[in-house]
């Protein structure tokens, strides 16, 4: 019998797949079987229309068989199977249009590794099998063919013998070698586990003879073997099953199972659509965070599948960044089994799902807040700061999709409030919504800015969280409401009347405020304020910047060279017994007034919880003081 050549490209190829360089051998099994299912489904289809196909719709099935001693591995099914020329044409040629693409790419020069899951089709099976053959038989016809080939060197076709319709696929597997156990792919947990992983939504049972050893029925010491029929894949996953069908209990194991989590997620998002774009979608918002959340290494995606068949592992491009906890899986039969990464990110019906499913989570996180909100809390606790950082990137393009999602703690009542929240309760006639930076809620809290604000009955908002305030300064105002830093000079809060007093103060004592501006060198001005409570001072900043955001900033990676400055004013009480003592001063003692005016800096910085910026400098001053 002489051998057939394979075509030039199909057999480069083929020696890719005989040597193996792509890493993932391990999807060979699920190309093997999706044909199959393909096989059937064609039969299947055929028999709609055609009476003398009478296979019942329940016998269809694919069967795996390993025989450990031989060193093969069978797959088989009772689909439309392949006449001479079908194996001849089909299997001699590179079908799959991700076939074709992965050669293109592997000839740029490309990173095997980083072209990833591509459908390489039948050929793949050449990475762990030194033999292949095929016995098909197809439907109607009388005789069956054998096809051969152990790599690049050609093929065979030849008549043989095989009972009913469809295929068999047999590999002899290839020898083990250091780093490659191929006589794995021939162990049940093995083979179990690979069926689970891609191929557990086949739409037929996937099936293979499985021993085990058990106690004899009545007996409390002798064993027995027994061999049985398991069906290894779930053939309607959970996502297609009706919802009325389903416990939330049975969603809460599916998740955690497959995502491998403890708990149960906070809420499941299940929608089915028809139409424009037809996809199932089970998603679920976890109660807490991954431990690599918040690193480099937390990759974001969820599961894709084409009709019940795994395409990729983590599709990135279904999720935006700041909804990257979300998991969970989406079922599209438009989507194609041969797609790579690549074709993906340009594929409009997964921009479209993706925009639908942004939508969906937003829904269901407002939904959750309003109705469980102790649950909210927990899982806002777990991805606010995410979510606040998509306010921040992008220069606040996701405004929508966010600004009512987020909280920040509130001096209202020491928690968390929304920004609608806040708005409600806004004060007769204020405008502004105030927050403060700082490190702790506690720490802000005593802010003399913040004390002062809050006894006049205002609300603050509590920036604790690095990002708050970036998120805040992204968005600018809320509702038509500013929103205005309550330690920095556009504050303003207190009556109009006091607002003229203070004003008249400022111009009458200007050049001594000049005078302590320059003593202290380090601030833009120096004035007067009535806007404090019990405090003598205060650092506000002047310009956008503010003295947290500075600190912030200046803390990043790679700020080391280039420092950014906030622009601080040093607030004086105008009400405080201080501010008659710096009037005094600057009549009587004006190198005191100097000392005075420096410690009262650093007395206002440290307040702010600012770091004091020159310790030598405050010590020398209080020494002096003391020994006077
Ligand atoms: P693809 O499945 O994308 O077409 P493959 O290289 O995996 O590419 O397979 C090539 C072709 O061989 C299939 O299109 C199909 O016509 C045929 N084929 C493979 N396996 C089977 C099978 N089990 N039953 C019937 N036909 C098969």
């Amino acid at each position: 019998m002489s051998k057939k050549q394979f075509r030039t490209e199909s057999k480069q190829l083929l020696d890719l797949m005989v040597n193996s360089i792509y890493t993932n051998k391990d999807i060979f099994l699920r190309e093997i079987v999706s044909n199959a299912s393909d096989a059937i489904d064609k039969l299947y289809f055929r028999s709609l229309t055609d009476t003398s196909i009478d296979i019942k719709k329940s016998d269809y099935q694919i069967r795996i068989t390993a025989d450990k001693q031989a060193g093969t591995l069978s797959i088989s099914d009772n689909g439309c199977g392949m006449t001479k020329e079908d194996l001849e044409n089909d299997l001699g040629t590179i079908a799959k249009s991700g076939s074709r693409e992965f050669k293109a790419r592997l000839e740029s020069g490309a990173d095997v590794d980083v072209i990833g899951q591509f459908g390489v089709g039948f050929y793949s099976a050449f990475m762990v099998s030194r033999k292949i053959v095929v016995e098909s038989r197809a439907w109607g016809a009388e005789e069956a063919f054998r096809w051969e080939s152990s790599g690049a060197d050609g093929y065979t076709v030849s008549p043989c013998e095989k009972e009913g319709n469809g295929t068999v696929v047999t590999l002899y597997m290839k020898e083990d070698t250091d780093d490659d156990k191929y006589s794995e792919y021939l162990q049940e947990h093995k083979l179990r586990a690979l069926i689970k992983k891609y191929s557990d939504f086949v739409r037929y049972p996937i099936r293979m003879t499985v021993t085990s050893r058990r106690l004899k029925e009545g007996s409390s010491d002798e064993y027995e073997t027994v061999t049985e029929d398991a069906t290894l894949n779930s053939i309607t996953p959970i996502w297609k099953r009706p919802a009325s069908e389903v416990t939330e209990e049975d969603y809460n194991s599916f998740y955690k199972e497959k995502f491998y989590d403890f708990e149960d997620p906070a809420a499941f998002i299940k929608q089915k659509t028809e139409g424009m774009v037809e996809y199932d979608a089970l998603l679920f918002i976890p109660q807490r965070a991954p431990f690599d959340y918040y690193t480099r290494n937390y990759e974001k995606g969820l599961q894709l599948y084409s009709s019940g068949v795994l395409i990729m592992d983590k599709c990135s491009d279904l999720l935006p960044d700041y909804f990257g906890f979300v998991k969970g899986i989406v079922d599209s039969p438009d989507l194609s089994l041969n797609i790579s990464r690549e074709m993906l990110q340009q594929d409009r019906q997964l921009k479209l799902i993706a925009k639908n499913l942004e939508a969906k989570i937003k829904g269901r996180l407002l939904e959750l807040m309003e109705k469980d909100r102790e649950k909210y809390e927990k899982v806002f606790s777990a991805f606010g700061s995410r979510m606040k950082y998509g306010l921040y990137a992008d220069y606040g393009t996701h405004k929508d999709a966010l600004q009512d999602l987020v909280m920040f703690r509130s001096s209202f009542n020491g928690e968390n409030a929304t920004l609608k929240e806040y708005a409600l309760r806004m004060k007769d006639g204020q405008k502004d919504i105030y927050y403060a930076p700082g490190d702790s809620a506690e720490q802000v809290s005593m802010l003399p800015q913040v004390e002062a604000a809050v006894a006049r009955g205002y609300e603050v908002f509590y920036l604790c969280d690095p990002v708050d305030e970036f998120a805040l300064i992204s968005l600018g105002e809320y509702d038509g409401h500013p929103f205005v830093n309550v330690c920095s000079d556009e504050a303003g809060i207190g009556t109009e009347e006091e607002k003229e007093s203070v004003k008249k103060e400022n111009e009458a004592c200007k050049d001594m405020l000049t005078f302590m501006k320059d003593s202290i060198a380090k601030v833009s001005a120096v004035r007067f304020t009535g806007g404090l409570k019990d405090h003598p001072a205060c650092i506000s900043s002047g310009g956008g910047l503010s003295a947290n955001m500075e600190k912030t900033l200046n803390r990043m990676p790679g700020s080391e060279d280039e420092k950014v400055k906030a622009e601080l004013v040093l607030e004086i009480n105008l009400g405080h017994p201080v501010a008659d003592k710096l009037k005094a001063l600057y009549e009587q003692d004006r190198d005191k007034l100097a000392s005075y005016s420096r410690l009262l800096y650093y007395d206002a910085r440290m307040i702010s919880g600012l770091p004091v910026d020159d310790p030598a400098d405050l010590s020398s001053l209080l020494i002096a003081l003391m020994t006077e």
